[in-house]
């Protein structure tokens, strides 16, 4: 059925071009047609063949901020417990490095998660998931990582797959099995990347439970020349490369998400400007995860440096249990423009089209233009500025993922 959008007080478009430009149209209206847009423009232009539809057709904005549904493109989803208490030790000073030497880190939160059944997982990323879509988010990127062997790596994939199954939103799925070297491969870590390059990597792709591999290069985690070996492998299997780069040093993981033509390279705090220079001229979209750089109180990335190089910029929650417990990808746009520097309208391109280009998907979503997926949110706030400046309202007054409705305030 032929649907139609009318009296949005202002549609913002978010083309993929020009930084900082929103293509925002006044007294909008959209046309879409099973799930995708035909038509969208002023209301005035609307051709006459959309004149007639029916009432039930025709959804009224109400005079609310239209803007794409929001694309999440780096999350942890799938995980079992919470690390509150390393919170409380952090905020006395603590550091994530110390904490993690200690048994906590990752490593709990993989001991854990490997105790947990499917199924429990499943209900707790729908969960997970039903509160994401009341904050506007329709297209999740989720990473496995919390597993580390065959049997558990693969049973998050399949977390995800079966999740995805069962919600509206959108979910793509990343293999990070390069996540930290699991106790058990401590003191033979070379036999833990022959697992994952002869085992994971290889069972994950023919079983289509991955469009992604991304690896963890940092301190504590893998290096840059074990990320080669990993990502060259997952090449080879048809999973695209994506990276945790230089988040708590300069490693030179960006350069290699570049040498790799990487789909994102994620966190870049530390990467300096040849890394920059590589990444643009690859086409590498750089992905900002602030809400970590708060928790951890560690140096945010410069937006401006990325966005003056010309690298498209997305902005994510990197939603986890120990350095960004928040799926709240409002915040980390906010947090964007205070940490980083960005504007409130490159911090929406970051979380809209810029985040769909970091996971593959800038056909498809990220942006409110005719060919793509209705995929929209409707906004009570004037506009952009007031989105990002304004926390803490609940401003989502509706989420439509594919042209139908998945949420509705109830107060709206
Ligand atoms: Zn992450």
């Amino acid at each position: 059925m032929t649907r139609m959008l009318v009296n949005a007080a202002s549609l913002v478009v978010c083309p993929p071009d020009t930084p900082g430009v929103l293509g925002e149209i006044p007294d909008a209206a959209m046309v879409w047609d099973a799930g995708i847009i035909r038509w969208v423009g002023r209301r005035r232009d609307l051709p006459s063949s959309y004149r007639e539809l029916p009432a039930e057709a025709v959804v009224d904005a109400e005079q609310s901020l239209v803007i794409p549904g929001l694309v999440d493109c780096h999350t942890h989803l799938a995980f079992a417990g919470w690390r509150e208490d390393e919170f409380a030790q952090r905020c006395r000073g603590a550091d994530y490095l110390e904490i993690a030497r200690a048994g906590g880190g990752i490593l709990r939160t993989v001991e854990d998660t490997r105790r947990a059944g499917v199924d429990e997982l499943v209900l707790r990323v729908l969960g997970f998931l039903q509160q994401m879509v009341r904050l506007g988010i329709t297209t999740v990127e989720c990473k496995s990582g919390y597993g580390l062997d065959l049997a558990n790596e693969l049973k998050l994939l399949e977390v995800y797959r079966r999740a995805g199954r069962r919600t509206a939103v959108r979910l793509v799925r990343t293999l990070l099995a390069a996540h930290v070297v699991p106790p058990e491969f401590r003191t033979r870590r070379s036999e833990y990347l022959e697992l994952i390059c002869g085992e994971i990597i290889p069972q994950a792709a023919e079983q289509r439970l991955a469009s992604f591999c991304d690896v963890f290069v940092d301190e504590g985690a893998f290096t840059v020349e074990e990320a080669r070996r990993v990502l060259v492998t997952g090449l080879r299997h048809g999973l695209r490369a994506k990276l945790h780069a230089d988040q708590l040093s300069n490693t030179g993981a960006a350069q290699l998400a570049a040498e790799l033509h990487a789909v994102s390279a994620d966190h870049l705090e530390h990467s300096g400007a040849e890394a920059r220079q590589a990444m643009a001229r690859a086409g590498v979209v750089a992905v900002a995860l602030p809400i970590a750089s708060l928790y951890l109180r560690q140096r945010p990335l410069v937006a401006r440096d990325w966005i003056d190089m010309g690298v498209p910029l997305a902005v994510a929650t990197d939603f986890n249990p120990g350095s960004a417990p928040s799926f709240d990808l409002r915040l980390a746009m906010m947090l964007a423009c205070t940490l980083c520097g960005m504007t409130p309208a490159e911090a929406l391109q970051g979380a809209t089209i810029h985040a769909a280009r970091a996971i593959g998907m800038a056909e498809e979503v990220g942006s409110l233009e005719v060919g793509k997926r209705a995929d929209f949110v409707l906004l009570d706030v004037p506009n952009v500025n007031h989105y990002l400046y304004h926390l803490g309202s609940d401003v989502v007054r509706a989420t439509y993922v594919g042209g139908r409705s998945v949420y509705q305030r109830s107060s709206a």
